[in-house]
C-alpha cells in the first residue's frame, strides 16, 4: 500500500539489551554510543534507547565488541 510510511525502518530497527550485572563500568559503550548508552548513579551501564536506528548498527557492533565483560547484546544486527 502506497503512501503509508516506511515500514522498512521500522523493521530496520534493532533491540539493544545490557546486563548491568556483568558490567564492570568501564564505560567503553557510553564513550562509543552516548546516545543508545548511559549510567546508572553506580557508573552500570543503562539503555537509553533500546530500539536504536539501524544506522548505528556498526558502532553497535564495535561496542559489543570492545565490551570486556560481554554484557551488550544487540538483537537484529547482521554477523559480518
Ligand atoms: S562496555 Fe561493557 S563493561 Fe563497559 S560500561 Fe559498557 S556494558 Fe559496562
Amino acid at each position: 500500500m502506497p503512501g503509508t510510511g516506511t515500514p522498512d525502518d521500522s523493521e530496520a530497527r534493532l533491540t539493544v539489551v545490557a546486563d548491568n550485572e556483568t558490567c564492570v563500568t568501564s564505560n567503553l559503550c557510553v564513550n562509543r554510543l552516548p546516545e543508545v548508552f548511559g549510567q546508572d548513579e553506580d557508573g552500570c551501564v543503562v539503555v537509553l534507547d533500546p530500539h536504536p536506528s539501524a544506522e548505528l548498527a556498526r558502532e553497535l557492533l564495535r561496542a559489543r565488541r570492545s565490551c570486556p565483560t560481554r554484557s551488550i547484546r544487540v538483537e537484529g544486527l547482521a554477523e559480518d
